[in-house]
């Protein structure tokens, strides 16, 4: 009996080292498992906030753009998270408007490497996101009135304009026989040169009627045409290129190209029927 006890007695000793080495052993695997779970919750931080720097936004914002008359089929996930240039620029110079009035014609090219943070408008067309508000609230209350318009073009990749601008050039080649820089100089007084373009910009955005979407003068018969000449100040746009204001903006009458600027120049431009040069004072070809 007494021997039993003691061999019972050894084996609760033996159990309880075994249960004290699995505790100890229990201890160790808990704390190597917040260890490592510290350890890793520390990394997620570390990554996740480099990420947004890491991701290729910008590579992938170059893809958005639309063909000239045709829908863009790019997906933009990353676009809105582009950095805009020109509004630190003008958040330097104190001046938070600036960036609304910058002036891009064939005279004044944008600022090299330039890609603004873009946000959708409607049907994968892009816009600054900065401005993209006040696009979609001027389309609401046009369709609120029974217009039907139709965005036909609107941001466009540096990447896109060289692609249309080349294409130009091939096409004014094979139908008038000119070549070289004279063939490009044909192609640019109908398709701007990248960099030169509004649509590169993401202020610039076309609109038609659905129901006549040819991109001629006839446009502006249209009641779609008629209403945007008429309230786009209300929203900050601008008909950007009148009829009689070809020589000062270096672009031909194109009742569908609509700038945005706010509200303020806006106002003023359509009021006084003047043109972008004119509103900044330095007028096209005389820079
Ligand atoms: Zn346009």
């Amino acid at each position: 009996m007494r021997r039993y006890r003691e061999a019972e007695y050894e084996n609760r000793g033996t159990r309880t080292r075994k249960r004290k080495r699995k505790q100890a052993m229990q201890r160790k695997i808990l704390g190597f498992c917040m260890f490592t779970f510290l350890l890793g919750v520390l990394c997620g931080r570390i990554v996740f906030a480099k990420n947004p720097e890491e991701r290729p936004a910008q590579a992938e914002a170059e893809d958005i753009g639309q063909t000239e008359y045709g829908r863009n089929n790019q997906e933009p996930s990353e676009a809105e998270e582009t950095a805009g240039d020109y509004a630190s620029a003008g958040e330097e110079a104190g001046d938070e408007e600036a960036w609304k009035l910058v002036l891009v014609n064939k005279w004044n090219p944008m600022e090299n490497g330039y890609k603004p943070a873009v946000a959708e408008i409607e049907n994968n067309y892009y816009f600054d996101a900065r401005a993209v508000g006040y696009l979609q609230e001027m389309l609401a209350a046009g369709r609120r009135e029974g217009l039907d318009f139709w965005v036909c073009s609107a941001y466009r990749t540096i990447e896109k304009q060289t692609d249309l601008f080349e294409d130009k050039v091939r096409r004014v080649t094979a139908e008038t026989g000119l070549t070289g820089e004279a063939a490009r100089e044909k192609a640019g007084t109908e398709v701007a040169l990248p960099g030169t373009s509004e649509h590169n910009l993401g202020l610039a955005v076309d609109i038609v009627a659905r129901d006549y979407q040819i991109l001629d003068e006839k446009q502006a018969r249209t009641e779609e045409a008629r209403w945007l000449e008429e309230n786009c100040w209300k929203y900050g746009f601008i008909l950007r290129y009148p009829t009689d204001k070809t020589e000062e903006t270096g672009i031909i009458f194109e009742p569908w190209h609509y700038r945005y600027v706010g509200e303020k120049a806006a106002k003023e431009i359509m009021e006084r029927g003047i043109c972008l040069e004119e509103y900044l004072g330095v007028t096209g070809s005389s820079l």
